[in-house]
């Protein structure tokens, strides 16, 4: 089946609907990958610090799919803010690829390089070694020598807030072409939204469903809509973001789930009507306001709230 795709401002296309990868365990990730494309899955989302880029590449491999047929996202992590083509040449070599159709920031909160662990330094009282002098600009000019280079397609942010976005915009060269975040009906980031919308950035969703053991499949009002849609809980969920031109990154290592899930976005974009929309639009604010990922960055930084202060 063709995927609907969305228009990137570097002029490239990226599908709407790919397949997440976060916390697929290295001994399943690649049969799912395999499957995803298998089905037509275009698009994969990946990230250095999920530890299991080289079971993806596996994957892909596996699947026959061509390497220029597939959309390939990954992410820097924290520790290599300041050495962004050092973490890049370690997921081109897991991968087994040699470019990127789209990098990413992983988070806007760089870490100390030299600390006491390489994924999470924490400093003696147990917080995480934040490294204060690095500034995002620094981090985002080097993302644009790897784009320069030819090693990546595409650059752009991950949980990056307004305030964020503004640590970098005024001195880049390249605006970020996506900012993958939390995005679903219990958090639906509208404002953010509408910040992306004017400066051309695209909106990925990550935790589409509501990750892991989601209230979201069991609401209410999400149930009703699927049941006189004939459509599945889910299949509601990725379509609300289709239909909103968010790209959807639904994760699942079930090969049923992969393929409805492929199936069921294109689906539920085509039938939900504007009221539908419009009714899943304003579920949280029925009291409904939820995260459901929520790193300790804030108490790192030594803030009391989430997100709002940090990303
Ligand atoms: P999702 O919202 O995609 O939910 C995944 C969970 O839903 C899994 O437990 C999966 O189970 C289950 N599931 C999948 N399909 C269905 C279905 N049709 N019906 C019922 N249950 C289903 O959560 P994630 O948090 O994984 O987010 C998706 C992706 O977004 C990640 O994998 C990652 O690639 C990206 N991400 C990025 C982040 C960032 O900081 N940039 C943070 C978090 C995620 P099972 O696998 O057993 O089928």
């Amino acid at each position: 089946m063709s995927v609907p795709k969305i228009k990137l401002n570097n002029g490239s296309e990226i599908p709407a609907i790919g397949l997440g990868t976060w916390q697929s365990k290295p001994e399943e990730v690649a049969a799912a990958v395999a499957h995803a494309l298998k089905e037509g899955y275009r698009h994969i989302d990946c990230a250095w610090g999920y530890g299991n880029e080289k079971d993806v590449g596996e994957g892909i491999r596996q699947s026959g799919v061509p390497r220029s047929d597939i959309f390939i996202t990954s992410k820097l992590w924290s520790t290599y803010h300041s050495r962004v083509e050092e973490c890049l040449d370690q997921t081109l070599s897991n991968l087994g690829v040699d470019y990127l159709d789209l990098y990413l920031v992983h988070w806007p909160v760089p870490m100390n390089p030299k600390g006491n662990h390489p994924v999470f330094p924490l400093l003696p009282n147990g917080k995480r070694d934040v490294d204060h002098s690095w500034k995002l600009s620094q981090t985002w000019e080097q993302m644009e020598d790897v784009l320069k280079k030819g090693k990546v397609k595409a650059i752009g942010v991950s949980n990056f807030s307004v305030k964020k976005l503004e640590e970098i915009l005024p001195t880049a060269n390249i605006v970020p072409a996506v900012d993958q975040l939390e995005i679903h009906p219990y958090n639906p980031q509208h404002e953010l939204l509408a910040y992306l919308c004017s400066k051309d950035i695209v909106p990925q969703a990550y935790s589409p469903l509501g990750s892991s053991g989601s209230p979201l499949l069991k609401d209410d009002v999400i149930q009703a809509i699927a049941q006189r849609l004939s459509l599945q809980p889910a299949d509601v969920l990725l379509g609300w973001l289709g239909a909103k031109q968010i790209v959807a990154l639904p994760k699942s290592v079930t090969p049923a789930r992969i393929t409805s899930n492929l199936h069921g976005a294109v689906a539920g974009a085509k039938k939900l009507s504007k009221e539908d929309i419009e009714t899943i639009d304003g579920l949280a604010t029925s009291g409904k306001q939820q995260r459901f990922i929520m790193p300790p960055w804030p108490v790192d930084l030594g803030f009391d709230n989430w997100p709002d202060k940090v990303v």
